[in-house]
């Protein structure tokens, strides 16, 4: 039985494997430009975010329905399960579906029909967070929180991602006021590629509660320590830095030093259709690189569920941290 873990920095359209692209091709008789899964794969080589990104928006074609993203949803969910996830808190891209002439209603309607039923067929409680495209406009993301209204009660909270660099935090700083007013919790991708000061905008400027990354924190020593003395999680992705060349192996991942600085890091998979691994392959992968032994490995685990978005079911995240304790390696 693999570790107990929570999964909170997860895209759902980056789960989409090639071989469930082509079935979604097929059965929405879209042509992809790619002869077959294989071919598809190797497309898989990515010089940084941005090369990523261009794939990851071009594969979103074979998305259309409801049942798309029902579909989607519940391959990523059983491959979490069988990883040891028992609670995810799932981003979602709208604006990249609306552009496409896909509402809101699909997306979210589609999603829930897994979500919602995630815990009797996966054993995985969920949480689903809207995340802004940085590199669309604020007025867009104003318009996207605007078409996400009547789906609030799905909705915990939202993020922002996509290109970093050359986006700050501060260019959404209505859209979180809009957001926070709402009674949404706020998150945001900061300190990947961008600056260490992404993150204390992040923090400043659009209140968030979580950053998503912020390995580039390490930079800025008053930063760590602000990090550090105000518990703010930060959501690592391992394997996704290795991929897009954020560190450039594994073995020079800064994983062991944050945690001997003290900041409550997490470790999750961001794309892990893309990036060579689910949720368990990213704790088996830094285990092994990084030499992190049984208790760290537990502590990663206990950081995940003190991160998540469980304060609405205190008496979860509890039961959630007694398997954790309890677990034998
Ligand atoms: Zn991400």
């Amino acid at each position: 039985m693999p570790l107990p873990k929570a999964e909170l920095h997860l895209h759902i359209e980056g789960t989409l494997e090639p071989e469930l692209a082509f079935e979604l091709a097929a059965r929405n008789g879209v042509a992809l430009p790619y002869a077959d899964t294989d071919e598809l794969r190797k497309a898989y080589q990515f010089e940084d975010l941005q090369s990523f990104l261009n794939l990851y928006y071009e594969l979103m074609a074979v998305l259309r329905t409801e049942r798309d993203f029902e579909d989607l949803a519940n391959a990523y969910l059983a491959r979490a399960a069988a990883q040891g996830v028992r609670h995810a808190e799932i981003f979602f891209d709208p604006q990249a579906h609306l552009a496409r002439g896909v509402g809101m209603g699909t997306v979210v309607d589609g999603l829930w029909r897994a979500l919602g039923g995630s815990e009797a067929e996966h054993g995985i409680s969920t949480r689903l967070i809207l995340c802004f495209l940085r590199d669309e406009s604020a007025e867009s993301a104003l318009e996207t929180l605007e078409a996400a209204k009547p789906y609030l009660d799905r909705i915990t909270g939202v993020g922002l991602d996509s290109a970093e660099v050359g986006h700050p935090p501060v260019k959404f700083r209505e859209v979180y006021e809009a957001a926070a007013a709402l009674g949404l919790r706020r998150v945001a991708h900061a300190g990947e590629e961008g600056p260490p000061e992404y993150i204390t905008e992040a923090l400043d400027v659009l209140g968030v509660e979580r950053v998503d990354h912020g390995l580039r924190c390490m930079e800025d020593p008053a930063l760590v320590e602000r990090l550090v003395r105000e518990r703010i999680p930060l959501t690592l992705c391992p394997l996704s830095n290795v991929r897009l060349r954020t560190v450039d192996v594994l073995a020079d991942h800064p994983l062991p030093a944050m945690l001997d600085a003290g900041l409550l890091c997490t470790v999750n998979s961001d794309d892990p259709a893309y990036f060579g691994g689910y949720a368990g392959d990213n704790f088996d992968a830094v285990g092994a690189a990084l030499g992190l032994g049984e208790e760290r490995l537990r502590e990663l685990a206990r950081n995940s569920f003190v991160a998540s978005f469980l304060e609405d079911d205190e008496e979860r995240r509890a039961r959630y941290l007694a398997e954790v304790d309890a677990y034998t390696f």
